[in-house]
């Protein structure tokens, strides 16, 4: 580790690769010799445009979006798509589908209920948010104008181990928190969204991925900064984008492109979750997992102590020993290891030291 830098557990904002933020330092008073940042160039210069063409392609490329399919990048964190995706696309004599899985799910099922007829075909709300419905297991309605899931709850920890398929019915997936983290096939959604803050770049900025036909089901004369087409049609600019953002997120998928892209980070995070669990699963039930096993996730990694004092405790002393934001999310206390794509695996060998100690010294 170098520069004073700590192993940061954050669930979002998140870490970010070194690489990245060093080079933004870099560039950070003078972009390419133009003596000024990309905070301060407007977002329709020849500069800017680049910078926007290649954050784009660099999504295309490595999770291999198909050109039929836009990508578009807003404001209004996730939060807002759980408003953008009902006001779009669940008209007024329509109803969707919503499967909820955690926290986040949650969240998007009331926003939604606001704009029409929602159905939650399911919910692992009786037992807490460990798991995720069988493959094949659902009955979507046939009328459902879409389904919509979340790809992995980040609160709870808990992460789908397959991608949803609804035949003909549009699915809509809300992968903030793992996208980028392994191959999604993009062909499988209407629609796919994410908030940046867990695995792309800064928070305070989306990416949409929306297959092209669907933004013709958009009713005319929604507000334009609420409308897909409209992002569609003005390349993510009806208004002024988060330009910041933007850079940064070419700048990520640069970083994850040299590392060896998306099937280089899916091993990698294969193999740094795996050690996390490992060092539960060895403790004696010192540690205990929150999510079902098929469910665990590889990005936040959820688990409990015997008391919420020695949780306190454990938090206390490993952020003395270099470790920060572990603690779980204040809906539902515990610990959260929250490892994304650029947490290093050097953090993982010294966390999971540290559980061992923690453990022998307080079981
Ligand atoms: C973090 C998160 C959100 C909320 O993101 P905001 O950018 O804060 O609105 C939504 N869904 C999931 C799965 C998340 O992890």
């Amino acid at each position: 580790m170098s520069q004073n830098r700590i192993y940061n557990f954050s669930a979002g904002p998140a870490a970010l690769p070194l690489p990245v933020l060093e080079r933004a330092r870099e560039e950070l008073l003078s972009l390419n010799g133009i003596g000024m940042s990309v905070m301060e160039i407007s977002h329709r210069s020849k500069e800017f445009i680049e910078i926007l063409e290649k954050a784009k392609s660099g999504l295309r490329s490595l999770m291999q979006i198909p050109e039929y399919y836009s990508i578009l990048f807003l404001q209004g964190g996730a939060s807002l798509q759980f408003s953008m995706v009902p006001l779009n696309f669940l008209g007024p004599d329509s109803s969707a589908d919503y499967i909820t899985t955690g926290q986040w799910g949650l969240k998007a099922i009331a926003e939604a209920r606001k704009c029409g007829n929602i159905n939650e075909i399911y919910t692992d709300s009786a037992n807490n948010f460990r798991t995720f419905p069988e493959e094949g297991s659902l009955n979507f309605n046939a009328d459902a104008a879409y389904i919509h899931y979340t790809s992995n709850e980040t609160i709870e920890g808990v992460e789908f181990d397959y991608e949803l398929k609804a035949g003909n019915t549009p699915v809509i997936c809300d992968a903030s928190s793992n996208i980028l983290s392994k191959p999604f096939d993009i062909e499988n959604y209407a629609l796919i969204y994410a908030g940046a803050q867990k695995n792309i770049g800064p928070s305070g900025i989306s990416i949409v991925i929306v297959r092209n036909d669907m933004l013709e089901k958009i009713p005319v004369g929604l507000h334009s900064v609420l409308d897909y087409s409209s992002f569609a049609k003005n390349d993510s600019m009806p208004n002024t984008p988060n330009t910041w953002g933007i850079y940064m997120i070419s700048l990520v998928c640069e970083w994850l492109e040299e590392q060896g892209g998306i099937s280089f980070i899916e091993q990698a995070n294969i193999t740094k979750a795996a050690k996390i669990y490992e060092a539960i699963d060895s403790s004696d039930e010192f540690y205990k997992g929150h999510a079902a096993n098929r469910a665990r996730s590889k990005m936040n990694i959820t688990f409990r102590l015997a008391t919420s004092d020695l949780e306190d405790k454990f938090c206390d002393e490993a952020l003395a020993n270099g470790f920060s934001g572990l603690r779980g999310h204040r809906l539902i206390g515990g610990i959260r290891a929250s490892v994304y794509n650029a947490f290093p695996k050097e953090g993982i060998t010294a966390f999971v030291e540290f559980m061992s100690y923690f453990a022998s010294k307080n079981g």
